[in-house]
């Protein structure tokens, strides 16, 4: 394979010379200020500073749905997802691969995380066989059948070339009793150690400059590596799973198995009780949860870093977010309304739309419905995490969480 890098681009993040010196990930979190519990702080990667409290949009198939990349930059994106299950399917690693990895293929330098496939693997396969091995499923797309295994969900993060890759986990469903949470924990645990030990060794025989390069534009010497906190709804299974995450030292550690049908109250529990258990020095993201009241309540224990595709979806549907409250664009009220969607909102499409237009593009379909609506939601939650950075910096957080989550509970749709 051609390794010189000649699409054009950036050039290529890492030399020749850093390859085989690299001990390992070259993520480094840095905590600048914690006040009340809320951090501030920036997560470091070979590719671009992420300033945390983060917001990550999702780019399911390799794009953030509506949005192209400058775009996304403009927007203030600092870090996007991106699924390894959805891409594993179509168009397959192997063809990412051969256009030179995920980063070249979507024309995006900055960091992306991709997450295992599990939570996929386990909410949209029809059918699924776990075993200690690994997991059988069927594809969503044709039914094709698979089998997952954590060593093979490492190799394909590593040829996609993605800076943070989340180690594959079960995520535990809602209800489940304790005994299932605790079998599901020890798989969880069990692969979470087969990750490290192919990171490690993918590392290793890269060092011996055996041929293990998968990827022009990146590789595993640089990938980051975040175990996944399981454990359903008990407290105990979700310390012992710190603890067992933590012997092994991962890179950063993520909060899994939440928002999956159990009551907010009792999610808010887990994540006031699982935060302040994990090291202060990593990373903590909280997987698939981005409703911006439970951002605020996650933050203030001591999340850094979220995903949802909350803003996009609800774009879609027309559902937005103002400074005022969520609002429905297809609401009759507006059909003749002159006014931008949001007066206090800067962005390209409330510079320079009406909500009339708006609403009538949304009830026609219009494509333009869909770029404008998710160019303003995302332009939302980008800023609302900044002002949040503010507020933790200023000290003023207690009163941010507060006004916010009055107005957040503004629901005109
Ligand atoms: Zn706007």
């Amino acid at each position: 394979m051609d390794n010189t890098g000649s699409y054009g681009d950036k050039p290529r993040v890492m030399s020749q010379e850093s390859q085989v010196t690299s001990q390992g990930s070259s993520t480094i979190y840095r905590n600048i200020k914690t006040i009340d519990g809320a951090r501030l702080g920036q997560i470091h990667t070979q590719r671009g500073i992420i300033n945390t409290p983060a917001f990550i949009p999702v780019g399911t198939n390799a794009t953030v749905k509506a949005m192209n990349q400058d775009e996304l930059r403009e927007l203030g994106a600092e870090i996007i997802l991106a699924n390894t299950y959805h891409l594993y399917l179509r168009p397959g690693h192997e063809v990412i691969k051969k256009v030179g990895g995920l980063h070249r293929f979507m024309n995006w330098q900055g960091p992306i995380l991709t997450d295992s496939g599990g939570f996929q693997v386990f909410s949209l396969s029809p059918l699924r066989k776990i075993t200690n091995e690994g997991v059988e499923f069927r594809s969503h797309l044709d039914g094709s059948t698979h089998f997952l295994t954590p060593e093979f969900v490492m190799e394909i993060q590593a040829v996609l070339g993605s800076d943070i890759v989340m180690a594959f986990d079960e995520c535990t469903p809602y209800p489940a009793t304790k005994e299932y949470a605790l079998n599901s924990l020890k798989l969880t645990t069990d692969w979470a150690k087969r990750c490290k030990e192919w990171i490690h060794d993918a590392r290793y025989k890269m060092q011996d400059k055996e041929i293990f390069i998968m990827n022009p534009a990146s590789c595993v010497l640089h990938q980051s590596l975040f175990g996944i906190v399981q454990g359903g709804v008990y407290k105990d299974l979700r310390k012992q799973s710190v603890e067992e995450l933590i012997e092994m030292d991962f890179d950063g550690y993520a909060i899994g198995g939440l928002s999956v049908g159990e009551p907010k109250e009792l999610m808010y529990e887990i994540i006031n009780y699982t935060t302040p258990l994990l090291p202060p020095d990593k990373p903590r993201y909280l997987m698939g949860i981005g409703d911006l009241v439970d951002v605020l309540t996650a933050v203030s224990v001591g999340i850094d870093m979220f995903d949802c595709v909350m803003p996009t979806r609800n774009a879609r549907n027309g559902t937005l977010f103002t400074s005022e409250g969520r609002i429905s664009i297809k609401r009759e009220e507006f059909k003749a309304d002159p006014e931008p969607l949001d007066p206090d909102c800067e962005c390209y499409t409330c510079k320079n739309y009406s909500k009339a237009y708006l609403r009538h593009l949304f009830m026609n379909k219009e494509i333009l419905s869909m770029r404008l609506n998710t160019l303003h939601n995302l332009h939302f939650y980008l800023s609302f995490f900044k002002k949040m950075r503010e507020a933790i910096r200023d000290e003023t957080f207690d009163n941010f969480k507060k006004e916010q989550t009055l107005i957040l509970q503004n629901n005109f749709v």
